[in-house]
């Protein structure tokens, strides 16, 4: 059924700004803690008389991602209240940013990939608000976590312009890695620190998406905290949708807020249209507008460092990585960071991409490990690379010490010697069991100079003695030199 219509999705992605030290407008540090109310001040509680001050980190980062996303950065900087009342909210309105005045970026575009694609999403907006409190149900009574209350936290509205949950869902993970390499988030959904609202339509086949007058009845569904519910959420919608259609039932679904329910696996109705709320925007009489200059803008700008997109065609034309291994390796930050370290130690790029994604990968998938908490560092990994190419042990054998190492958390060159795989590149030791081997067989170096292949077997006998630590390209060339000698 779904081929005959057309889908259109617009996202609200909420991300906490995590690298701040402090919250947007209080002194209280912006942290994660299991205790709760740990990191607060009166301000974060609303106490009367506190007074917001801005924290300019917080905005140089918003500003910094408008930057990115191709927005228009205003002249000066407002904050408006949005008033509602709920326990999370102590002073009964957030500080936000509304789009009339000006959000710290208006409207960009952003290019993004989705399964080989490339897609265009169109930003509406993104601006600058505090978080709210958490709160906590239990049977009988509920709990308030005011840790949360006042980080600063960046809202990005884009148009409809998704045409599948593949879609949103490839964008949402392109602005998670965006937050993480520009350094305004960890991003990470786990700690909450990202929440999302979908809106889906749909509409016939053969109309003109562009024109909002063929758009279907838009249906929001609230709070979607992680990138697998969004896509159910999506795509259990969708199907939603297409059956009232089909029913005939779809003309009168009102405009509409849900949410999505992670246990039944569907959306669940909140509110209509008819009960929207007026949250009565104005201007945040406490925050005086500032000026935003140029040379600011400047220094901000030049503060974005390379982003997932930059390094992975660095990898792939410089390191000549394949595209599959460029795209692994830079998903994650920490793990790109890791690589470029080994690559600065001087690991050669294509050798080192296929330790890491091959078995350390694996290995941090294995035992669900961070990066940033491996035993190997990109140090050792280096050593271990340099071992094969100085020719001490094989490649085979290398394979061999790096499960070692990971599993028992010793130094390459430790297991090298427990294993007892170094391998015998000393001219001399090789060049004296070589002789002896000859000395033995004369008959045989008399058939290897008749034609007969007789070479092999005394590698063969070298091997033996050395236990196969016989670096072997060094072997074939004595023997090679003795025979020559005889
Ligand atoms: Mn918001």
């Amino acid at each position: 059924m779904l081929e005959n219509y057309q889908v259109l999705i617009g996202l609200e992605m909420h991300c906490e700004i995590s690298e701040t030290n402090t919250k947007v407008f209080s002194s209280a540090k912006n942290g994660y803690s299991d205790t709760a109310n740990v990191f607060i001040r009166p301000l974060d509680m609303g106490f009367p008389g506190t007074l917001p001050v801005v924290n300019k980190k917080a905005v140089e980062m918003a500003l910094k991602a408008s930057m990115i996303l191709g927005c228009k950065q205003p002249e000066y900087i407002y904050f408006e209240r949005k008033n509602y009342y709920y326990p999370d909210m102590p002073k009964n309105y957030q500080i936000t940013q509304e789009t009339k005045p000006a959000p710290v970026g208006i409207y960009g575009e952003l290019k993004f990939d989705c399964k080989g694609k490339e897609c265009t999403a169109i930003i509406n907006n993104i601006h600058l608000e505090e978080d709210a409190a958490s709160s906590d149900h239990y049977s009988t009574f509920s709990t308030i976590d005011y840790n949360r209350a006042g980080v600063p936290l960046l809202e990005l509205v884009t148009d409809p312009c998704f045409h599948s949950a593949d879609e949103a869902v490839a964008f949402l993970e392109t602005m998670r890695s965006i937050y993480q390499y520009a350094g305004i988030s960890e991003a990470d959904t786990r700690k909450g620190q990202i929440r999302c609202d979908v809106n889906v339509s749909i509409m016939d086949k053969d109309v003109d998406p562009t024109d909002p007058k063929n758009w279907g009845t838009k249906v929001e569904i609230k709070n979607v905290n992680s990138f697998g519910g969004v896509r159910d959420a999506i795509n259990y919608e969708i199907e939603r949708q297409i059956e009232l259609k089909e029913d005939g039932k779809y003309d009168e679904m009102e405009q509409q807020t849900r949410r999505w329910d992670e246990d039944s696996f569907t959306t669940i109705f909140m509110r209509s249209k008819v009960d929207a709320i007026d949250y009565k925007y104005f201007v945040e009489p406490n925050i005086p507008k500032f000026k935003v200059s140029d040379s600011w803008l400047e220094s901000i700008r030049a503060s974005i460092p390379e982003l997932a997109s930059e390094r992975k065609a660095k990898y792939m034309n410089e390191y000549n990585l394949s595209e599959y291994d460029a795209t692994v390796i830079v998903k994650e930050k920490p793990i790109s960071d890791y690589y470029e370290e080994v690559i600065s130690l001087g690991g050669e790029p294509k050798n080192a991409a296929n330790w890491l994604t091959s078995i350390i990968l694996g290995h941090l998938n294995k035992t669900e490990t961070d990066i940033k908490d491996l035993f190997l560092s990109p140090k050792m990994l280096v050593d271990l690379m340099n071992m094969v190419s100085e020719g001490k042990i094989s490649s085979k054998q290398s394979k061999e010490v790096m499960y070692k190492v990971l599993e028992t958390e010793k130094e390459p060159n430790v297991i090298v010697k427990e294993l007892g795989v170094e391998q015998i590149s000393d001219d001399k030791t090789i060049r004296d069991i070589v002789v002896r081997v000859l000395d033995a067989h004369p008959d045989l170096i008399e058939d290897h100079r008749k034609g007969k292949n007789t070479f092999d077997f005394f590698v063969g006998q070298v091997m033996k003695e050395t236990r196969g630590k016989a670096n072997p390209s060094l072997t074939t060339q004595i023997i090679r030199e003795e025979i020559e000698k005889r």
